[in-house]
């Protein structure tokens, strides 16, 4: 059969996202071309994908929605013919992930002069980020691979805390080895002890993200583990799926906006990606702006944007309570280059006291977020306030952690003991006497002092 042919059914392939020619199979490992040394991309067949009409899709995503019936209860899965067709059932590695929530953001959207406000709760999955959409594929073709004989001994990622914590529960899941490098004492307690907990071979190296980076891309090239970072494109077809549901949850329509964190930059390319396919199938009719927030110390994109994407340099990123964003050689900088020019984006930046405040000021309705959805919210209140996103406009912000991971950040901020930050929505704890009378002057003394 010729390359990513599947008798008969829908067919992909990994190609140079540059535009070199060569096609190569999803099950080679393979990160880069060897023309250019550029990333690839994976294409499908969307000859064979126009085979079906767009409502005849439709139809189709929503009767596998939330089923048993295996693998289509996934997010991903159940768009398997758009996002990785190549695996059999048995060697699919799912926990179910995707189908997250859409929050209504009532309050918080009133606050900030917004009416139709939603956040994307990308945390609320097994491991607690986005990062399950892309490893459930991954790990799924590596398990393929060695059903099918290939000689793959482990997988391994450098990450900033979620992608080992995503990699380490799918490899467990199926009994593939796992190592991750991880940058010492950069992720939460939480994050550290997810791939600890899951059995992998956990690192912790005296450096940052970028240093595991380029030793792990090394481990790979040399000796031959499967390298799971976003380089890895397979990633990009599982992420994709958060902007197939965001507009599939609004029922086809299209969001006017989608506000998004960036780190390494694979997030906001497949937000791009997911919703261009649905585009070309016909699923949708247009495109919504996409946003990309980035913390002010670990800017290279926001800075290439200044220069209307003219010069793209890697910088040395600075220690951010956004941790899982400090990165400043992102891998995925050209595709996410490429994603905002295709969708009219803008690139906005946010300080640690505004993303620091932004975080409070959302908790306070009722959502409990991490500090890159913090940036992505503070980045949405700059771009309210200056207009370039209007009051009636439909947003969507894409909260990509569970706020769980980050109690350290939460609670040092409301302890009032965050380096360099105001807390000026501090909430701490009061500790009262155990007798009624000191409870009861305490509560009243709270209502009056806050609700009068
Ligand atoms: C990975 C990650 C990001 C950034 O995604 P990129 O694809 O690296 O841009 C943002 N927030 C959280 C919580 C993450 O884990
Ligand atoms: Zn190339």
């Amino acid at each position: 059969m010729a390359v990513g042919e599947t008798s008969g059914g829908p067919r992909a392939w990994f190609e140079c996202f540059r535009g070199c020619s060569g096609r190569w199979p999803l099950t080679e490992v393979i990160y880069r071309c060897p023309q250019c040394g550029g990333l690839l991309t994976v294409q499908h067949d969307m000859e064979r994908l126009r085979e079906r009409t767009p409502e005849e899709w439709k139809k189709r995503f929503q009767e596998r929605e939330h089923t048993t019936n295996w693998p289509y209860g996934s997010g991903v899965w159940g768009k398997r013919e758009m996002v990785c067709p190549v695996v059999d059932d048995d060697n699919i590695v799912s926990m179910y992930e995707g189908n997250t929530n859409l929050f209504w953001a009532k309050r918080l959207g009133g606050q900030l002069g917004l009416e139709d406000l939603w956040i994307k709760l990308c945390g609320n999955t097994h491991t607690g980020s986005f990062k399950d959409l892309g490893m459930t594929v991954l790990v799924s073709v590596v398990n393929q691979m060695r059903k099918d004989g290939q000689e793959v001994p482990a997988v391994a990622c450098a990450s900033t805390g979620d992608t080992s914590a995503a990699l380490a529960a799918y490899a467990a899941y199926a009994g593939i080895p796992a190592i991750v490098l991880l940058p010492k004492d950069k992720v939460s307690i939480a994050q550290l002890v997810q791939p600890i907990a899951n059995g992998a071979i956990t690192l912790a190296l005296e450096t940052d993200f970028d240093g595991c980076m380029e030793i792990v891309a090394a481990i790979a090239e040399k000796d031959g583990i499967y390298l799971a970072n976003s380089m890895n494109s397979l990633r990009v077809e599982g992420q994709k799926t958060v902007g197939m549901e965001i507009v599939e949850q609004f029922d086809w329509q299209v969001p006017e906006w989608i506000v998004i964190p960036g780190g390494n930059l694979g997030n906001v390319s497949a937000l791009g990606k997911g919703l261009l396919d649905f585009y070309e199938l016909g699923i949708i009719d247009r495109l919504p702006r996409i946003a990309c927030a980035q913390a002010e110390r670990a800017n290279p994109l926001y800075r290439s944007y200044l220069t209307h994407f003219e010069s793209l340099e890697p910088i040395h990123a600075l220690p951010t309570l956004a941790s899982a964003i400090q990165i400043g050689n992102p891998v995925s900088i050209e595709k996410a280059v490429a994603t905002l020019k295709r969708f009219d984006g803008v690139v906005e930046e946010a300080t640690e006291q505004e993303l620091a405040d932004a975080v409070a000021r959302a908790d306070r309705t009722g959502l409990f977020n991490c500090p890159h959805t913090g940036v992505a919210l503070a980045v949405l209140e700059k771009l309210v306030a200056r207009g370039v996103i209007r009051k009636q406009e439909r947003v969507v912000v894409i909260s990509t952690a569970h706020g769980l991971k980050f109690t350290g950040f939460k609670a040092r901020y409301h302890q009032r003991q965050l380096e360099g930050i105001q807390s000026a929505l501090a909430n701490p704890e009061i500790v009262v006497k155990a007798s009624y009378e000191k409870v009861r002057d305490e509560i009243f003394r709270q209502i009056d002092a806050r609700f009068r």
